[in-house]
């Protein structure tokens, strides 16, 4: 190794007020050094892009970027396969590494995702506004000096996560014309749409005026060279940009408590990215400890820089942009601190400082806080973002976050009544500012309140026929406004085929025990937590009464669940189409739902779910309403991998014949849950129950307090499972022998209803909607669900004895037929 021995030279040395003023003011100014040169050089290639389109790309592919005249330009942008055949090829251990850090980032970003907002300044005035993803994003990848997929996850994920409908990714080629492999297998491992090999600032044109291959984004992001930073400055009046992201930038705060050997290290690391980049080392103290401390850092650097690989590039930053500078107050470090605003700030203080410094930091990039947050580890793996502002631009940005990649719509709401008392007040707006028809508009609902109560319903009315008031309390719950009022439309019919609860109605045990219930039963409070009912249950399902909580039906155990182990703002994910209640619970437990559609073959895309970092992973197998049932290999996944605890609603599991309380009776993060309402006939008594490890079960227990079961509800249940097992087990057999008939009687009338593993049956019928009316309007309820993915629209009906599935095949039969009279009606008139 050769030891450079030349004296180490730093931009400014000594106490900051003892700095010259010049000094002083060249550390300050980091302003880029964009000459005209490049400007106008950006300036005519923009040109160019707009006016020759791949044309010119082709020719700066060569001119630029080296690509040698052997290699065809046909193709601008790069085939998929050639990305997962990077990805195959790409090191093992170093793959392990990115995809930790692609869990990171969608992690962090999810948490922080921008969230609608509703709120209401006075009752009936109602105010939201929602975030609405950009529609196509553009992610600029450097190559050159060094290939970074790093900030290609930065970009790519954070756009994924906060729903961009679509990512590509520019990159520049090498001499082969091939972009770097390892930005090739992070371009795959971040699942962006489409990848193009174009470098500098005529990707960013094409990104931002779009040419015949490259199609035009709505935002462009990710750093670059000077001509790509000069670039993006010159389309911001046609595209959204990033905040400007110059050469790297590290301030160390320290006290005199701090390592110097440590501080030198973290000042190396960004020294070592481009000679331009900017390294500064702020230390306060009482003055002999401090300048003798600062003294020390200036040897450990010099001792360490003699060492390091690019030795060269750390002395040519440490010269034009390094220093090490010390005060005696704490106040006069964070003025200058703020001051300068750095892309990375890192805080070296005694743990008594750490919190108070932090909260006055006000213009860093990222905040490094201790000595062990070394800068590299939110260069790569946090899952913070490494995309920050860089010269002093902290002082009025912030790093790329999933805010980037969103644009808002508010929407505003004013009731009649509300629109009456706010008639006079915008009325006298309107005239002060000499806008009669502003006034007019405004006081035409100036008696809109007496119209308002003229119209109230009537008594004849249902509530569920009613819309829901949008006044709300001054002490409302601002969540409470988004989400209406559970309502299935349950309105009386002859046979109601929508619940798929037993049709047979009650088992005899339990029957005999709610007749006979003597008056104590309800006179005095039911069992603690139902220890009697968790001994049977553990019995029938194969677990042991520590691993069940009980609940007022499986709808109680969701929710209570869900606070149990949610904090607010916490992710739950679910595969969807599923049980309609899993986003309302969520919502209501101030945690974030995230839906993710099914794949084709009706199993979860559990690949997505667990990108989103679930806190809780939902999934319902077999699953309301596909009637699919999740692959075991699934749940296991979905309990291997994901980072918070996974429930596996097992409402109907009785009619499959299939569960995974085994695993859960091994694992600590599963909660399979179950209920009386279906197979056993109990559900206007409202139990519930799930099975999960005692620690799981039992803040499922604290989330609400005891006395859930009513003692009517546990004791009929006991019976049920003491006494029911054979008339349980025959008609759950009789349920599913009728669901397989039904399923050949849609099938011989060319209908192609799904196969299904509970007992119900979905099929798709055109305009679902209309024709579950049509068979309201003949006695029969079956339920609607429009448009169901991959399927369209959907009626599920529950199966009971054979005589009701008779009864709505008779229904479903006539209105086909009056559908086809319709038709037939209708074109003779045509
Ligand atoms: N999970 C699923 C999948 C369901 O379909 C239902 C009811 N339809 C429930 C849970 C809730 O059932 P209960 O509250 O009656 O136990």
């Amino acid at each position: 190794m050769t030891i450079v021995t030349t004296a180490l030279t730093l931009r400014a040395f000594g106490a900051l007020s003892s700095l010259d003023a010049d000094t002083r003011r060249a550390l300050e100014d980091r302003s880029s050094t964009t000459d005209a040169g490049v400007r106008e050089r950006t300036r005519a290639i923009i040109d160019d892009v707009r006016t020759r389109g791949d044309d010119a790309l082709r020719d700066m592919a060569r001119r630029f970027d080296g690509v040698t005249p052997d290699v065809s330009l046909e193709r601008l942008d790069v085939p998929r396969a050639a990305w997962d055949a990077a990805l195959a090829a790409l090191d093992p251990a170093l793959r392990a590494s990115l995809e930790r850090a692609a869990r990171n980032i969608a992690a962090v970003h999810a948490a922080f995702r921008p969230t609608e907002t509703i709120t209401s300044p006075e009752p009936g005035i109602t105010v939201g506004r929602r975030p609405d993803p950009l529609q196509r994003v553009g992610i600029y990848a450097p190559g050159g000096r060094a290939a970074y997929p790093s900030s290609l996850l930065m970009g790519a994920i954070p756009a994924r996560v906060a729903g961009v409908r679509e990512v590509i990714v520019c990159t520049p080629p090498g001499a082969d014309g091939q972009p770097s492999p390892v930005v090739l297998a992070a371009a795959a491992l971040a699942q962006v749409d489409r990848v193009f090999v174009l470098g500098g600032a005529g990707a960013v044109a094409a990104m931002a005026y779009g040419t015949a291959s490259v199609p035009r984004v709505d935002r462009i992001m990710g750093p670059g060279n000077a001509y790509v930073a000069e670039a993006k400055l010159q389309v911001v009046n046609q595209v959204a940009i990033d905040a400007p992201a110059g050469p790297s930038e590290l301030l160390v705060l320290a006290d005199d408590s701090a390592d110097v050997e440590a501080i030198a290290r973290e000042m190396l690391a960004q020294a070592e990215h481009d000679p331009d980049a900017a390294v500064l080392a702020v230390l306060f103290g009482e003055g002999g400890v401090v300048s003798s401390q600062a003294a020390a850092l200036r040897d450990a650097l010099e001792r360490q820089v003699a060492t390091t690989p690019r030795g060269e590039v750390v002395r040519a930053s440490l010269a034009a942009r390094g220093g090490v500078v010390w005060c005696n107050t704490r106040e006069e470090a964070v003025t200058f601190a703020n001051a300068w605003a750095a892309e990375h700030l890192s805080l070296v203080v005694r743990d008594a400082l750490r919190q108070s410094t932090l909260d006055s930091l006000r213009a860093a990039g990222t905040v490094f806080v201790g000595a062990s947050s070394s800068v590299a580890y939110g260069d790569y793996m946090t899952g913070a973002n490494h995309v920050l502002p860089t010269a002093g631009a902290g002082r009025s940005y912030s790093g790329l976050s999933t805010l980037d990649f969103v644009r808002w719509t508010t929407w505003q709401e004013v009731t009649p009544a509300a629109a009456a008392s706010l008639a006079d007040d915008v009325g006298r707006f309107a005239d002060a500012e000499g806008l009669p028809a502003h006034g007019a508009a405004a006081r035409a609902w100036a008696g809109a309140a007496n119209v308002a109560q003229a119209s109230a319903p009537t008594s004849t009315q249902t509530p569920a026929q009613t819309e829901e008031p949008r006044d709300r309390l001054a002490f409302a719950r601002a969540l409470y406004d988004a989400v209406p009022l559970y309502d299935p439309k349950r309105a009386p019919v002859a046979l109601d085929l929508t619940d798929n609860t037993n049709l047979w109605g009650l088992p005899p045990s339990a029957e005999r025990t709610l007749r006979e219930a003597p008056v104590s039963r309800i006179t005095r409070y039911p069992s603690l937590y139902a220890a009697d009912l968790k001994a049977e249950l553990a019995e029938y399902v194969g677990s042991t009464p520590e691993r069940l909580v009980t609940g007022c039906g499986s709808d109680d155990i969701l929710d209570s669940a869900m606070r149990a182990f949610g904090e607010p703002g916490s992710v739950v994910a679910a595969s969807e189409p599923s049980f309609a209640m899993i986003p309302i619970f969520a919502q209501m437990n101030g945690l974030r739902y995230v839906g993710i559609t099914e794949r084709a073959d009706h199993q979860p895309d559990i690949d997505a779910l667990l990108a989103v970092q679930p806190r809780i992973l939902y999934l319902c197998s077999p699953n309301n309403p596909t009637g699919a049932l999740t692959a075991r290999a699934t749940i296991e996944r979905a309990v291997r991998e994901a980072p918070g605890v996974v429930f596996l609603d097992e409402a109907y599991a009785e009619f499959a014949g299939v569960s995974a309380v085994d695993l859960a009776n091994t694992v600590d993060n599963l909660l399979v849950i179950r209920t009386m309402s279906k197979a056993f006939g109990l559900a206007g008594l409202r139990i519930g129950y799930a099975i999960g490890a005692p620690a799981l079960v039992r803040d499922v227990e604290k989330s609400r307090g005891p006395y859930k079961l009513s003692a009517l509800a546990e004791q009929a249940a006991l019976s049920a499972l003491r006494d029911d097992r054979l008339w349980i087990d025959e008609h759950v057999a009789l349920a599913v022998r009728n669901r397989e008939r039904l399923i050949e009687a849609l099938r011989a009338r060319d209908y192609a209803p799904l196969a299904s593993h509970a007992n119900y049956v979905c099929v798709p019928v055109p305009d679902s909607v209309a024709f579950g009316q049509a068979l309201r309007e003949r006695g029969v309820a079956a339920r609607p669900f429009p448009a169901l993915p991959h399927v369209g629209d959907t009626l599920r009906i529950s199966v009971g004895p054979w005589e009701q599935v008779e009864q709505f095949l008779a229904a479903f039969d006539a209105v086909r037929q009056d559908a086809v009279q319709q038709d037939a009606s209708r074109e003779t008139r045509a």
